[in-house]
């Protein structure tokens, strides 16, 4: 299972944190999963709980942040958040746009003891 890998390399970052901030666990962790990272977010949360077994994420809280996609339209140099799985500026409805947020897959906060 691909979110099985992810939430394990997850966790690994999150015990490096652990580590320099010398925590003996965490209790809580917020991970942002943008709409365009390909990440199912029910198989990831099924998943973070085998990844975090036996380890100082053990008895954590998991919080997802699912987050919009952000663009930035060439056209008209506004940004706005379209309604996945559309990526188009919804002001003047051109596809010329820069994707700004939308990929993210990190940890945004952790609560820790
Ligand atoms: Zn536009």
């Amino acid at each position: 299972m691909h979110e099985l890998s992810l939430a394990c390399s997850l966790i690994e970052e999150a015990e490096k944190v652990l580590t320099v901030e010398n925590a003996a666990r965490a209790t809580r962790v917020t991970v942002g999963i943008g709409k365009l990272s390909g990440i199912e977010i029910g198989a990831f949360e099924f998943a973070f709980p085998m990844a975090a077994s036996g380890t100082r994420l053990a008895d954590a809280e998991l919080v997802i942040n699912d987050l919009p996609i952000t663009v930035r339209c060439r056209a008209c140099e506004k940004e706005s958040s379209p309604e996945f799985p559309r990526c188009t500026c919804t002001h003047c409805e051109s596809d010329d746009v820069e994707l700004v947020n939308g990929r993210e897959f990190n940890i945004q906060s952790m609560e820790i003891e």
